[in-house]
């Protein structure tokens, strides 16, 4: 797991040739038995997780599926480039995220962070115009104590001023203070601007070129 901010270095830009919605899952048992490499989003809802993905792939509504009725609760598969897989989560909203009340969330989403193989990296998007959440931030506690590798990417980074921005990012990042030696990776991006969109594109050309995920590094105490 890497940690601080990110930026574009090693393999320059990634084209999305193609971006295709392959299934929906509903829990663990039912995702595919391949070996692609796959790479999840979440985020709490309205966080900007559709527009986000959407931009990535540059596709107008590729994430639309997934808020289609029936598929919100589902764990939504796209393949890309038909190599890899983005994994659009169900949204979170839970009152508290420690491992003993894991049945508090989605248990599909805590049984594929926790224990599936294929997943290279979760995207935890963040909204940058808020001061640190809560249930953001009880998530994020309870991804560390799984030890699964994450990247944190704020969103909607165009829609207050920079320093605003910056502010609210310190403030979250202070949050974390002591969860784990360093803190983790993180991503700031707008759907608007395309702003980011490389960086979360090199995260993935990164870990694609890398043999296999590193688990279980950057774990944290559990809560
Ligand atoms: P989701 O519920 O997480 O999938 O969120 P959506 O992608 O549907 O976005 C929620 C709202 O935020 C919509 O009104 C979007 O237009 C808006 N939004 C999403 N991303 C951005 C962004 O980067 N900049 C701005 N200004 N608005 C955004």
């Amino acid at each position: 797991m890497r940690w601080g901010r990110f930026g574009v270095t090693q393999h320059g830009r990634m084209k999305i040739k193609s971006a295709e919605f392959d299934r929906s899952a509903t829990d663990l048992k039912s995702c595919p038995n391949w070996n692609r490499p796959e790479f999840a989003f979440i985020g709490r809802s309205n966080v900007g997780k559709s527009s986000l993905i959407n931009m990535l792939v540059e596709r107008r509504d590729l994430a639309m599926v997934s808020g289609t009725p029936g598929k919100t609760k589902l764990l939504n598969y796209f393949i890309v480039n038909e190599k890899w897989c983005l994994v659009d989560l169900p949204g979170y909203g839970f009152a508290k995220a420690t491992r003993e009340k894991r049945a508090d969330f989605n248990e599909a989403v805590a049984d594929y962070i926790e224990k599936r193989e294929n997943l290279r990296c979760t995207f935890i998007l963040i909204d940058s115009n808020l001061p640190p959440q809560p249930i953001d931030l009880d998530f994020l506690r309870w991804v560390g104590t799984v030890g699964s590798p994450f990247v944190l990417v704020f969103t909607k980074a165009d829609k207050l001023s920079s320093t605003s921005v910056e502010k609210n990012i310190a403030a979250f990042m202070k949050s974390l203070d002591g969860w784990w030696q360093e803190l983790p990776g993180f991503i700031t991006c707008s759907a608007k601007t395309k702003s980011g969109r490389d960086e979360i594109l090199e995260v993935i050309a990164e870990s694609l070129a890398s043999k296999k995920a590193e688990r279980s590094s950057g774990q944290i105490a559990d809560a």
